[in-house]
């Protein structure tokens, strides 16, 4: 089971000599302190969020280890680029408060480097200045468990109340953290507030994809032949408003229209089906026969042609 979370920000962060050591184990070169940059960023918390899951603290506790010497990659603009930054050091912090589960607030904290490469400096100047950037991170879990009833698989309902309880679920025995993301976001939105939340399906699942350029590409294309099938459906329902209203001269095609907007392509064509051949009784198509001598006149010409 594999699930993404999206409870980060940035926080600034310098470089100390514990943390060069623990960089320079990851690295394959050694690199001194005015080599890298540094960034510490909220990676998850304990929070029941919005799919009424969370993790305990052995869950977290597991992800800390999990997450150490992953790279992260940065939004669709960036990672094009190639640039990465790797998670060197990572720490469970507590603040102040408690879930809706009713434990203390917890949070991991995870330390992250980068060079200070020619082609990072552009985005370490934008992590600097501050542009929020949403960290969302992926892992992969062994199952969850229901508040209400303990069990693995149950009938109850996430954000329920069951005689007083809440129904939540813990994530289980996180086996892997397979990736981090950054993801721009506008500076004013949800200042202060760490946990971020997707505010339509479509930036969601961009920002899930954003690791993934063969999946955007494939994203694109659906979307290009998602908007084709909408042209195509507008087209139906014009032609459709067009023939109901030659058809039919009491109908009020204001409403009409806004029915047709609720169809589907069957319906549109079934019913333009019918307006078409009540369109055929109205008004009987006459017969459009050129006069024959006019045919093989055409006919005449066309032996001329090579
Ligand atoms: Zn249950």
């Amino acid at each position: 089971m594999n699930v993404k979370k999206e409870p980060g920000s940035v926080l600034p962060h310098a470089v100390s000599a514990e943390d060069l050591a623990l960089i320079n184990r990851l690295s394959r070169a050694e690199l001194a302190a005015e080599q890298v940059y540094t960034f510490a960023l909220r990676l998850c918390d304990n929070e029941v969020d919005r799919d009424w899951e969370r993790f305990d603290e052995s869950g977290l506790e597991a992800l800390r280890h999990l997450f150490v010497g992953k790279s992260g990659i940065f939004d669709h603009n960036w990672s094009a680029g190639g640039q990465t930054a790797r998670l060197y050091k990572t720490e469970i912090c507590q603040e102040e408060g408690a879930t809706a589960a009713g434990d203390p607030c917890r949070f991991l904290k995870g330390y992250a480097y980068m060079l200070r490469s020619e082609k990072n400096a552009a985005l370490i100047e934008e992590i600097e200045g501050g542009i929020k950037k949403e960290v969302s991170v992926g892992c992969s879990v062994s199952g969850r468990r229901c508040s209400i009833c303990g069990q693995e698989s149950c009938s109850h309902q996430g954000g329920q109340v069951y005689d007083g309880r809440l129904c939540y679920f813990t994530l289980l025995d996180p086996v892997d953290a397979y990736e981090w993301s950054f993801v721009a976001v506008p500076a004013q939105r949800r200042a202060g507030v760490m946990k971020s939340y997707v505010q339509s399906r479509d930036s969601g699942l961009r920002r899930m994809l954003s690791a993934h350029p063969a999946c955007l590409r494939q994203l694109d294309a659906l979307e290009k032949e998602a908007k084709l099938g909408r042209a195509y459906l507008d087209g139906l329902r014009r032609e459709l408003v067009r023939l109901a209203g030659m058809s039919d001269e009491e109908l009020d095609l204001q409403v009409f229209s806004k029915t047709a907007g609720k169809m589907d392509e069957d319906e549109l064509l079934e019913l333009a089906k019918v307006y078409r051949r009540r369109m055929e009784e109205k008004y009987p198509p006459s017969p459009q026969l050129r006069p024959l001598a006019a045919l093989q006149q055409q006919d005449e010409d066309r032996a001329f042609l090579v």
